[in-house]
């Protein structure tokens, strides 16, 4: 006879209650949840990746080092070839770092911020610990430096400019925090073209400073996964032990390359989404109750007097998909990234309707 199968006598008991991550797939809604960018690829960048596909053959394995995606990098970032990791959007490289320095230790963040952080360090088995940010978002220097004395203390993982806040941290804060720990600082710069100043030319006075940057918003291909991360060589070396070896397909380092190439077309790009921004934002501005957070992202953070489930209801049926980021420190406040000028006057004219709507 069988033995009696029991699954839950395998599964890891400190990953019983993690949600599997579900983003809320909804078609035919104006997307404006996931900070990607609202235009299409200029037909620059179009026609050259269609040269690049029509020459290559996909019969073989991809590059597993990216190298010449990683020269272009180090050209558009200033630091060697040998200071950088491509990764499968910088999620991966996210898992990377837990895995590589993350388990069994504890990993402090900076919250309210992006969810990965907690979720890859659980994963890895890594202890994550939220060192909360001031009441206007900034980082609490002194308490991070605090938690980072305490043993185990492997990381310290700070997004900047900050994803859901939309602020970015004082150059002089995260010195101080390199300065004062001897855990790896990690700084997630996803947003860095948008606005705030760059870590990059710390990284040659602090070996323990890793950056984190992602070709998926300010450069428009989340949909093809491609991040990338800086640090100085034996932390890469650290990292490329538990790197998968064919971790970024031939496609998606074809089309980071063509963008990277084309860097100056999305430049304008961004210049406009910051345009339109601000156009939003007056707009948001002037609909009672509503008080938005300016930031220096593609991104904008509200809060209105209404329960942000509320809001974010009414609005997917509206057909408008934002996300509702409430929370600790974020009660009743939800993200709305900055569309195309069109998807931006429906959203403002809906935002007013289900503001002015009876409770
Ligand atoms: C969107 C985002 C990323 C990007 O992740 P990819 O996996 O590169 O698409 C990383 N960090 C933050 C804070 C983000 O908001």
């Amino acid at each position: 006879m069988a033995l009696s199968f029991d699954l839950s006598a395998l599964t890891r008991p400190d990953l019983r209650d993690l949600q599997p991550y579900d983003p809320h797939p909804m078609p035919g809604m104006i997307k404006l949840d996931a900070n990607e960018n609202p235009f299409d690829f200029p037909e620059e960048v179009r026609s050259y990746l269609w040269k690049c596909f029509h020459s290559e053959s996909f019969t073989r394995y991809p590059d597993p080092a990216a190298q010449d995606l990683r020269r272009e990098l180090a050209e558009y970032t200033g630091v060697t070839a040998e200071n950088i990791i491509a990764g499968n959007g910088s999620d991966e490289l996210i898992l990377y770092l837990m895995l590589a320095f993350g388990t069994g230790r504890r990993v402090l963040i900076a919250t309210p911020t992006f969810s990965m952080y907690r979720i890859h360090a659980r994963i890895a088995g890594a202890q994550p610990v939220d060192v909360p940010r001031l009441p206007n978002f900034a980082l609490d220097v002194d308490r991070l430096l605090e938690e980072a004395a305490r043993p185990e203390v492997s990381m310290l993982v700070i997004c900047s400019p900050n994803n859901p806040t939309g602020n970015a941290a004082l150059p002089a804060d995260i010195e101080a925090l390199l300065a004062g720990t001897r855990a790896l600082v990690v700084v997630d710069e996803a947003y860095i073209e948008f606005g705030g100043v760059s870590c990059v030319p710390l990284l040659k006075r602090y070996p323990n400073l890793v950056i984190l940057r992602t070709l998926s918003k300010a450069f428009g291909l989340a949909g093809l996964r491609v991040g990338y991360l800086l640090a100085d060589q034996p932390v890469i070396r650290e990292l490329l032990k538990v790197k998968q070896p064919f971790n970024l397909n031939d496609f998606s380092q074809m089309a980071a390359l063509a963008v990277l190439k084309c860097r100056e077309s999305f430049f304008s790009l961004v210049e406009k989404i910051l345009q339109n921004k601000m156009v939003l934002l007056e707009g948001m501005n002037e609909i009672p109750g509503v008080e938005v957070f300016p930031g220096v992202t593609n991104f904008l953070l509200f809060r209105t007097p209404l329960p942000a489930e509320t809001v974010y209801r009414r609005l997917v049926d509206q057909g408008i998909l934002i996300r509702n980021v409430a929370g600790p420190g974020l009660e009743r406040c939800l993200r709305v990234t900055v569309g195309t000028p069109e998807e931006n006057a429906i959203f403002l004219a809906k935002l007013k309707l289900v503001m002015e709507m009876a409770e």
